[in-house]
């Protein structure tokens, strides 16, 4: 009896340190960490307290800073929103499957999107028993085949066009099918999955909401959260309630811009409130930065002391703010500098849930990088192609070549952020090792698979019927 007892306790207390075991290891290295990257539009690389910004205070991003790793040389796959996108969501270069050109709107082609082929971060974090939500701007699709739930993501809240105004007073067309032109795509209502929902907040404020609500119902499994907010890219439009904040600014572009990034910074404080009360910092990896480059004449962003501004492969156009927090895991308030670029979250999730992505991935694990385990460069360079081949880029650890209308630029990217001083008559043989890297690269390529917006006027003679909704 004595004996049969000793080993009903024996057995249980085995059971008990085994316990303890598994969730002291889960704490150490969380097997599934949630995922949030907040993408912002059109933020200029200056227009952070991180990077220096004096007369925009953003408490909230920068918190994700303090907490976690400024990447001071972190990039985007491309100049402008639509490519720089879908080489996020794919982790691939865009150009490697032809989504090379900013998307037009063009609800019945099934071609302007991601092809079929193409695995989605979404997609693959669901194969890994991910919850998956994108809130905000989708703008890789409009075709019903293009939709977000049918690229991986559980939920969708936002409107799937390039842009959209921010006050719901101004969304007077129900659905895309009532838009007549391209920037009509603006003024539709927002969408719930397939449904018109009748929302009523200043948008950034509604994308913020969405974002604290998907993260509380979904605390207790893994989830991926892609925040993407279309502020500050125009139209300039801000509440009383952002602009007040900002009266000392004169310049009336900037007062608004500097109330709409103070929006997006507010909804970024509550996020990181709502991971802190629910106790999911140490098990949340949360990725801020912006899509490209500030259009400084369009929005009144600034990118100094960087040369250049959105559209460019200068790096005002594609190096942008960039910092990620995960609490126990990343020392808080530390730089990085080597070259990194938004290709490499998809590479890092499929790393830590040890999924396969179906297609060959271009990013690296960031994770062993910004904690000092490896040392080195993630990356031998990084590529742009422009949308008709009329430009390229090469940036490597320590150069930097562009290439516009066949006539290269070498900078030293060490000490010349600016990209003032071209060193290519001094170098040529750096010139010539970056081109053949280049050269390489190009060989992974297909030419662009669809025309973009500068072609807007030529797409609709040869697709008349664009808009006309079907009968
Ligand atoms: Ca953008």
């Amino acid at each position: 009896m004595v004996s049969s007892i000793n080993k009903y306790i024996f057995c249980w207390a085995v059971v008990l340190v085994g316990f303890l075991l598994f969730s002291a290891g889960a704490f150490c290295q969380p097997k599934s960490p949630n995922i949030i990257i907040i993408l912002a539009d059109d933020l200029g690389y200056a227009d952070v307290g991180f990077n220096g910004c004096l007369d925009i205070p953003t408490p909230g991003i920068d918190r994700i800073a303090s907490n976690g790793v400024v990447c001071t040389n972190g990039y985007v796959s491309f100049a402008v929103c639509g490519p720089s996108r879908a080489g996020l969501i794919t982790g691939r270069y865009q150009d490697r499957f032809g989504f090379s050109r900013n998307i037009l709107l063009a609800p019945k082609d099934s071609t302007m999107g991601i092809p079929p082929g193409e695995e989605t971060l979404a997609a693959l974090l669901k194969r890994a028993g991910y919850k998956t939500g994108i809130l905000g701007k989708w703008h890789l699709g409009a075709h019903p085949s293009q939709h977000p739930n049918v690229k991986g993501f559980d939920e969708f809240f936002g409107f799937l066009e390039g842009g959209h105004r921010y006050l719901p007073k101004e969304w007077d067309l129900n659905d895309i099918t009532e838009a007549k032109s391209q920037y009509d795509g603006y003024r539709t209502k927002m969408i719930r999955n397939n449904g018109i929902v009748e929302e009523t907040e200043y948008l950034t404020d509604a994308l913020s909401r969405e974002a604290v609500d998907f993260v509380k119902r979904n605390s207790s499994q893994p989830f991926l959260l892609y925040l993407a907010y279309n502020a500050p890219h125009a139209p300039m439009q801000a509440t009383e309630k952002y602009l007040a904040r900002f009266s000392s600014i004169v310049d009336e572009k900037r007062r608004t811009y500097a109330a709409m990034v103070s929006a997006v910074d507010d909804g970024v404080n509550n996020l990181l409130n709502t991971l802190k009360y629910l106790k999911l910092e140490e098990n949340t990896i949360v990725f801020f930065l912006s899509d490209n480059g500030g259009p400084t004449d369009v929005n009144a962003s600034t990118n100094k002391p960087l040369r250049g501004n959105k559209g460019d492969f200068y790096e005002g156009g594609i190096r942008v703010p960039f910092a990620v927090q995960w609490k126990g895991v990343l020392e808080a308030g530390t730089k990085y500098h080597q070259p990194v670029i938004s290709l490499d979250i998809f590479s890092t999730m499929a790393a830590l849930v040890k999924m396969k992505p179906k297609n060959e991935i271009d990013g690296v694990n960031l994770i062993p990088f910004l904690t000092g385990k490896k040392p080195g460069a993630p990356h031998d360079a990084l590529f742009w192609r422009g949308s008709n081949s009329e430009k390229w880029a090469v940036r490597t650890p320590d150069d930097k070549m562009v290439i516009i209308n066949a006539a290269a630029q070498l900078y030293d990217s060490k000490i010349d952020i600016g990209e003032t001083n071209n060193l290519l008559e001094i170098n040529p043989q750096k010139a010539q090792q970056l081109q053949y890297m280049l050269n390489q690269w190009k060989k992974l390529l297909i030419p662009p698979a669809f025309l973009g917006l500068l072609e807007d006027k030529k797409y609709s003679e040869l697709h008349p019927n664009r808009f006309t909704p079907n009968k």
